[in-house]
């Protein structure tokens, strides 16, 4: 080991990254006007401007190798740089999926010339990544998705249709999973692409949500061309690639990601959370059975926070296996019902006025509707009680007619 190689100790990190963000990074305005519905492109910018600062000043990339434009510290060191940015604007709309996900899939199943182009350019601000893995049939069953890659002479060929994808109008980049062997089983005949996401013969639209936002996109695939070093892993291999991804999946929405830079979502609009703060809106913070529901969030939150540590903790040094990921996952969606169920209950009838205004009672309303999203982003809660019980208690698996068989046999529909 050389002098330079030296690691520096977590707290002069964390001396140094507050004395940095003081001189370099702009306050959080609690006065911030939410950009209208659909129209975040501003906000996109702003992202990409502060990613970029990061990077000049070193504070970019903390838990990425070196050689792929990251700093190589560990989890801690970025736990401390998290908390001291609290009271900055940070490009928060990066770390999912882009930096939770993507690019940590990237760098455990990604050619070498894959990680040094695109997670550097993520890394440096240039660059944003995103998924394209659910399809209109259905996202639970991910490996029964019918999109094809074809090989034609030294290109790959892509046709079908994806859904659901975060923010993919904001990104460059797509880590795309196509069947490429449909006599192989189902498993078997995938492959993991990265294509770029404005590739001639893809048509992207915007899909509307119950709050107005359009980060969602759906996108159809027209003889989409592709090289040979688009693959990611390996030819037919790519279910390995996509449980890799699921796993980073379901560690960032369970909260454990060590590559998530900075607190919260990164909207703007990020809806109240704060029940007490709510229950005194209402005028009943002095209500009993208001105070329960109060002290009964908190608890959860303390007790996600805990179980976050631990699991992640676990899953790092190998005490507990990959898929306690989904433990942290399905208590996330538990914790962001209970948040949402509880509101609506303080709120009372002021709760179901509808959508149409900006009052807090509109927006809990609205977040009630919204809350079904932390039960399927991320994959399910269901899936994710299914491989609790199958992955981590040992019960038996859940039947499936189509294993084993080749894809082309497999009933699709009714
Ligand atoms: C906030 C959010 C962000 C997302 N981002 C992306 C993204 O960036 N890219 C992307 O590709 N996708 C994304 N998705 C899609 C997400 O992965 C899918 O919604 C999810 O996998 C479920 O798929 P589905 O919606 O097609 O539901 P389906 O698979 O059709 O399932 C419908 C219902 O049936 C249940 N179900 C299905 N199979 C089983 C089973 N075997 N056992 C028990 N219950 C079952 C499910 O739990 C669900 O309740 C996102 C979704 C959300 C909400």
């Amino acid at each position: 080991m050389t002098v330079t190689d030296v690691i520096e100790d977590v707290e002069a990190f964390r001396l140094r990254a507050r004395a940095w963000l003081a001189d370099n990074m702009p306050k959080l305005d609690p006065d911030a006007v939410p950009p209208a519905p659909g129209d975040d492109d501003e906000e996109w910018v702003k992202t990409r401007e502060l990613q970029k600062k990061l990077y000049a000043g070193g504070f970019a990339g903390i838990c990425f190798p070196k050689e792929y434009g990251g700093l190589g510290l560990s989890p801690a060191h970025q736990e401390a740089f998290s908390q001291e940015s609290e009271p900055y604007q940070m490009p928060l709309l990066l770390n999912v999926p882009t930096f939770s996900i993507c690019a940590p899939t990237i760098l455990d199943m990604g050619s070498e010339q894959q990680k040094r182009d695109r997670i550097s350019a993520a890394i440096r601000g240039d660059e944003i990544l995103v998924q394209f893995l659910s399809e209109p049939s259905g996202g639970s069953d991910l490996a029964g998705l019918i999109t094809r890659a074809e090989k034609d002479g030294d290109t790959w060929v892509i046709n079908g249709a994806k859904t659901w994808s975060t923010c993919a109008y904001a990104a460059d980049w797509a880590l795309c999973l196509a069947r490429t062997d449909s006599d192989a089983p189902k498993h078997r005949g995938l492959t993991m692409f990265l294509i770029p996401t404005k590739a001639e013969g893809i048509d992207m639209r915007r899909i509307t949500q119950v709050n107005g936002s359009t980060e969602f996109c759906e996108e159809f695939f027209d003889n989409v061309v592709v090289p040979a070093d688009a693959v990611v892993g390996e030819v037919n291999d790519g279910w390995a690639v996509a449980s890799r991804q699921l796993f980073h999946e379901r560690t960032a929405v369970g909260g454990g990601s060590p590559y998530v830079s900075g607190r919260g979502t990164g909207r703007l609009s990020t809806p109240p959370s704060d029940l007490a703060e709510i229950a005194r809106a209402f005028g009943r913070n002095e209500d009993e059975a208001v105070r329960e529901l109060v002290g009964e969030s908190r608890a959860q939150h303390v007790v996600q926070d805990q179980l976050i540590r631990r699991v992640s903790q676990g899953i790092e040094s190998g005490v507990m296996p990959g898929p306690a990921a989904s433990i942290m996952r399905l208590f996330h969606a538990e914790t962001q019902w209970m948040l949402d169920d509880h509101a609506i209950t303080i709120a009372g009838s002021g709760g179901v006025t509808g959508k149409d205004n900006q009052s807090l009672a509109a927006q809990l309303s609205v977040n009630y509707l919204m809350r079904q999203g932390s039960s399927l982003g991320g994959g399910s809660t269901e899936m994710s009680r299914n491989i609790i019980s199958e992955r981590l208690l040992g019960m038996p698996r859940e039947y499936a007619a189509d294993r084993d068989v080749p894809f082309r046999e497999v009933k699709r529909g009714r």
